[in-house]
């Protein structure tokens, strides 16, 4: 049972690598996988590469050639919902593609061909990433680690469960994110999150019959501060996260 750990950015896989025993690179299609052993389970890891496109092919790969028994993903999104601060964790229910849009063929969000617009998660495996998800946070509080500095309002980081919505856009505007939380709200999808390649992830594990979970950490607002806030949590902090919840994950499968 081979789980598939995937993100989009070299710095939110950062640790897993450095973790993995027995590692073995592989190319293909211009992409690292790293196939190994965590906490003595078999892992892939890989970099989906940002934006849905690239996300769906590297989830076609690991299904078609690395036979993986399950897609987990672990990277940074923006905060949508009220409360998603900088530093808490979203673990999807289920992703919306926000920039999809068929309509008048097709109701505004679906996808057409699937007759639904929000593709759901395994909920058992997502269950299990929200408790590790939820440890972690908890850990981290009770050590006081000095990194904790890097997120910049110091709050009680928090564990929340719902809508994640990807599209081929970094959400940097107040006026986009308002935009985008109430045209989705309108219709009854609550949004916590955006990011870029969810989505397509859940689409293609969909296709294949393959569990699918994922867990965001929040390096911005989607506001317009969002160019200054994701780059320093992405450096400063992502990895961390990954690194723990993805070893919380491991333990508990
Ligand atoms: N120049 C950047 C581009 C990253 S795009 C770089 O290469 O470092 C942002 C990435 O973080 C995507 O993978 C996306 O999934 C996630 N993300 C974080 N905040 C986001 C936001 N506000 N809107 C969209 N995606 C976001």
């Amino acid at each position: 049972m081979t789980t598939a750990i995937l993100s989009a950015l070299p710095e939110e896989q950062g640790g897993l690598v450095h973790a993995l025993q027995a590692a073995e690179r592989i190319h293909h299609a211009g992409r690292s996988f790293w196939r190994g052993r965590l906490l003595g389970q078999p892992v892939v890891l890989a970099l989906s590469g940002i934006g849905k496109v690239a996300a769906a092919t590297t989830a076609t790969l690991l299904a078609e050639r690395f036979g993986v028994a399950r897609i987990v993903f672990t990277g940074v999104a923006g905060g949508l919902g009220d409360g998603v601060q900088v530093g808490d964790v979203v673990v999807a229910q289920d992703f919306l593609q926000h920039d999809m849009d068929a309509s008048p063929i097709f109701q505004r969000w679906e996808v057409p061909g699937y007759g639904l617009a929000r593709m759901p998660c395994d909920a058992a495996l997502s269950a299990i990433i929200f408790e590790a998800a939820s440890a972690y946070l908890v850990s981290a509080r009770d050590r006081f680690e000095p990194d904790n500095s890097a997120i910049a309002h110091h709050h009680a980081a928090r564990a929340h469960r719902g809508l994640i919505v990807s599209g081929d856009r970094f959400v940097s505007t107040s006026a986009e994110s308002a935009a985008l939380r109430q045209a989705l709200g309108a219709a009854g999808h609550q949004a916590l999150a955006v990011e870029m390649e969810g989505a397509a992830v859940a689409q293609v594990c969909h296709d294949y019959g393959l569990p699918f979970a994922a867990v965001r950490t929040i390096s911005d607002r989607a506001d317009d501060s969002a160019h200054v806030d994701f780059p320093h949590f992405v450096r400063n902090v992502a990895s961390r996260y990954a690194d723990h919840i993805m070893h919380g994950l491991l333990r508990l499968l």
